[in-house]
C-alpha cells in the first residue's frame, strides 16, 4: 500500500509540472477519467492515450510536456540499454576518426579503447552537470529532489535526462555515412549543430 501511494504521487502535469495524485480514473473495464490539473485546469497527461510514436515526433520537436511525460509519467524502462546504444555509436564515431591500425588486432583494441573514453567522457559529463545542480542547490539553499514532482533520486533523473536528451546524437550516423563524400568543413557545420541541438534538449529535458 505503502509503494503504491509512494507511485501514485511521483506523477506530475506534464503542463505545469504540478504534482497530481493520479493521470486518469477508471470506471469500469474500457471507461477512463483524465486527471485535470489543479494547478493549471488542463489535463493532466494527455500522452497516456498517445501511440509512442507521436510523443517520439514530440520528444524531436523538443515539447517539454513530453519530457516530463517521459521522465516523471512513463514508463519507459530501457534508459540502460538506450545508454549502451549511445555509448557504442559514439565509440564506433571515435574509433571511424582513428588513423588506420596495422592489423585486426590493433583495430579490435583501438575500438575498446574508444569505448572506454566515451563512457568516461559520459560520466564527467554528468558529474559536472550533477556538481552544478548541487552548486545552485547550496546558494539557492533549496534542495531539488524535494521540489514538487522530484520524489525520483535526483542523481538518477539527471542521467535519464542526459541519455533522453541523447537522442539528438543519433544524429551523427549521416556523418558516417557521408563523411567520404563531404568536405571536412561540412562535416563540423554537421557537427555543431547536433551538439547544439543536443544542448537545447539537455536544457529542455533538466529544466523539467
Ligand atoms: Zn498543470
Amino acid at each position: 500500500m505503502d509503494s503504491e501511494k509512494k507511485e501514485s504521487l511521483a506523477v506530475v502535469c506534464i503542463n505545469c509540472g504540478h504534482p497530481v495524485t493520479e493521470l486518469y480514473r477508471k470506471y469500469g473495464e474500457s471507461v477512463i477519467k483524465m486527471t485535470i490539473c489543479a494547478n493549471c485546469n488542463q489535463i493532466a497527461d494527455k500522452y497516456i492515450e498517445f501511440e509512442p510514436v507521436v510523443i517520439l515526433i514530440d520528444l524531436v520537436l523538443l515539447t517539454k510536456s513530453a519530457y516530463r511525460h517521459i521522465l516523471f509519467n512513463g514508463y519507459f524502462k530501457n534508459f540502460w540499454k538506450l545508454f549502451i546504444i549511445l555509448v557504442l555509436m559514439e565509440s564506433y564515431m571515435k574509433w571511424m576518426n582513428l588513423p588506420a591500425a596495422k592489423n585486426n588486432q590493433e583495430s579490435e583494441k583501438n575500438f575498446y579503447i574508444c569505448g572506454i573514453w566515451i563512457l568516461g567522457e559520459n560520466f564527467l559529463f554528468f558529474c559536472i552537470l550533477r556538481g552544478s545542480v548541487g552548486i545552485f542547490e547550496y546558494f539557492l539553499k533549496r534542495s531539488a529532489s524535494t521540489l514538487p514532482g522530484r520524489a525520483e533520486n535526483l542523481s538518477l533523473l539527471l542521467w535519464k535526462g542526459i541519455i533522453l536528451a541523447s537522442l539528438g546524437k543519433f544524429l551523427f550516423v549521416p556523418i558516417v555515412i557521408w563523411q567520404d563524400n563531404s568536405s571536412a568543413f561540412a562535416l563540423q557545420i554537421h557537427s555543431m549543430l547536433v551538439m547544439g541541438y543536443f544542448l537545447l534538449s539537455l536544457i529542455c529535458s533538466c529544466s523539467g
